[in-house]
């Protein structure tokens, strides 16, 4: 399998092959056509396994064909539970967004705020967010989620784990309920399986086996 027969855009398989990148990994074969057909997922796939290309690609491709705005309002949420995971993130949808008109900005505690506030000021369609900070600058009135199409949930377990079930709840409840929502998570436990049913609508599931790095 090629990444040519996934169905990406030629912008999109210029960056996969500026990356090295020959071949599919198996959550990407299996999550790139359903989150292009706007499916929902509950996809069970630990770090190295290629998960974060694996809805970043589909991402970016149905951003990129949707309704520009000028202002630019967010378009993408990508949740993580910690900010080097945030800023992993980012990385890559930098590099994969290199031929496209599509601006991201990463943002999370820790740090100064108001250069993150520039930033989304200035229109960004992707944001990557770790829940604390965001939903401190919504809470100020600094952001807005009412534009989102896509939600994506990386490292759920983690999230749970780290006590953000709150955080998370609250802000989706920002999200529109016609959005398009994806949850990764290395282990699906009970916690993980609750959330998917309040959140996803109608989902597929995905699941691969661990790869050896
Ligand atoms: P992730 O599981 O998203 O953290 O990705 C793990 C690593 O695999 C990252 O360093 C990616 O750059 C790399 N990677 C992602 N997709 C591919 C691919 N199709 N072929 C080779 N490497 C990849």
């Amino acid at each position: 399998m090629s990444f040519n027969s996934l169905g990406l855009s030629n912008a999109l398989l210029k960056a996969v092959s500026k990356q090295g990148y020959t071949t599919p990994t198996p959550i990407q074969e299996k999550a790139i056509p359903l989150i292009l057909e706007g499916k929902d997922i509950l996809a069970s796939a630990q770090t190295g396994t290629g998960k974060t290309a694996g809805f970043t690609l589909p991402m970016l491709q149905t951003l990129s064909r949707g309704q520009r705005l000028r202002h630019r309002p967010i378009r993408a949420l990508v949740l993580t539970p910690t900010r080097e995971l945030a800023a992993q993130v980012h990385n890559n949808v930098k590099a994969y967004s290199e031929f496209l008109d599509i601006r991201s900005s990463v943002i999370f505690g820790g740090v100064n705020q108001r250069p993150q506030v520039a930033t989304i000021r200035n229109g960004v369609d992707i944001l990557i967010a770790t829940p604390g900070r965001l939903l401190d600058l919504q809470n100020q009135g600094l952001l807005s989620l009412a534009k989102i199409e896509i939600l994506v949930l990386d490292e759920a377990d983690r999230m749970l784990d780290m006590g953000f079930i709150g955080d998370v709840n609250t802000l989706l409840d920002k999200t529109p309920k016609k959005r398009q929502t994806l949850l990764f998570s290395a282990t699906i436990s009970q916690p993980v399986k609750a959330l998917a049913r309040k959140i996803l609508n109608n989902h597929q599931l995905i699941s691969v086996a661990k790869q050896n790095a």
